[in-house]
């Protein structure tokens, strides 16, 4: 399959990128490609300009702070993957990244492109999500930032205007008596999970929990967080046990049934992976 024809722009500079995608009607940002292309390909999108910003060396950085961890537009999973500095402050996204398809797909896919596409069986927003993260954004009119709460708002669907580029994602990093963990079910690995689920529990000093969060991917429209606190708060999750968390993930998730699976085996698939995170942040 080919694309319908589009315009290729490849600007010097993020001023000159937010300037087409203001003055240019029905332009994408291009940035790894890896969603975007396949799409034009098989004709489910066809944008007449593509505004390439994988060479703008300004949102190729990564900045590791001991709070957040900040990742540029343009650099990739594999870019991610590849930093020991990410490893060591924040070993949850290397975790994550490990997950999204195949290597040759994350030495051009981007991290924010991820974001962007908003998918929700993406491992991205199912992270930027359970984390709390935001994203920056350009264009003319200015910057603003996103929180992840309000960024996914539908199956490929974000709450980026046309005119806005994402310029960098920030990833919180937890403290030190945080625990994370990542577990997901795909047919085979690489492809988007059927479900999963991405856990963070933090501990008080006598190991007791004070905050469980889990983020679920592949199960709704947008990641689905939920709040174990009333759960976990002061107890030790091996004393609560599976069936009890097992029992409450199964009834606040609420799937759909598709081609590769039926609602009801997607909610149980996505109940054992939310306990299988939890249980690794023991
Ligand atoms: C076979 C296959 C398997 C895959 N498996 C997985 C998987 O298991 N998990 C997973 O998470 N992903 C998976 N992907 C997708 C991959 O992770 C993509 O890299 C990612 O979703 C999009 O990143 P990209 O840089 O390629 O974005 P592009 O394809 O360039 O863009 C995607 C969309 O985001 C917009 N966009 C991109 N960057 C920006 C920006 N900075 N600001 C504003 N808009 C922007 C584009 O306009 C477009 O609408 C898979 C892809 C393929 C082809």
């Amino acid at each position: 399959m080919k694309p319908s024809p589009f315009n290729y722009y490849c600007p010097a500079s993020v001023d000159e990128a937010v300037q087409l995608l203001s003055d240019l009607e029905d332009a994408k940002i291009l940035a790894g490609g890896q969603s975007l292309i396949p799409l034009m390909n098989f004709r489910l999108a066809a944008p007449e300009h593509l505004i390439d910003i994988s060479g703008l060396a300004e949102l190729s950085e990564i900045k590791v702070d001991p709070d957040e961890v900040e990742i540029g537009a343009s650099v990739t999973h594999s870019q991610v993957l590849q930093s020991e500095q990410i490893g060591s402050e924040l070993p949850l996204l290397w975790e994550a990244e490990k997950l999204v398809a195949h290597e040759v797909i994350r030495n051009r896919g981007t991290l924010c492109g991820s974001l962007a596409h908003a998918d929700p069986a993406g491992e991205m927003t199912a992270v930027l999500s359970v984390l709390r993260g935001k994203v920056q954004t350009a264009s003319v009119s200015g910057g603003r930032t996103i929180q992840a709460m309000d960024l996914f708002e539908g199956p490929l669907q974000s709450s980026l205007r046309d005119d806005e580029l994402i310029v960098s994602a920030t990833f919180p990093t937890l403290g030190p008596n945080a625990v994370s963990s990542f577990r997901e079910v795909a047919r085979r690995h690489g492809d988007y999970a059927v479900a999963g689920a991405v856990s963070v529990v933090e501990y008080d000093d006598n190991s007791l929990v004070c905050s469980a969060q889990a983020a679920f991917l592949s199960v709704g429209p947008v990641p689905t967080l939920i709040s174990l606190d009333d759960l976990l708060v002061g107890h030790r999750i091996e004393d609560v046990g599976y069936t009890e968390i097992y029992n409450f993930l199964s009834s606040q998730l609420d799937p759909h049934g598709d081609l590769q699976t039926s609602a009801d085996y997607r909610r149980h698939l996505a109940a054992e992976m939310g306990w299988a995170s939890l249980e690794a942040c023991t």
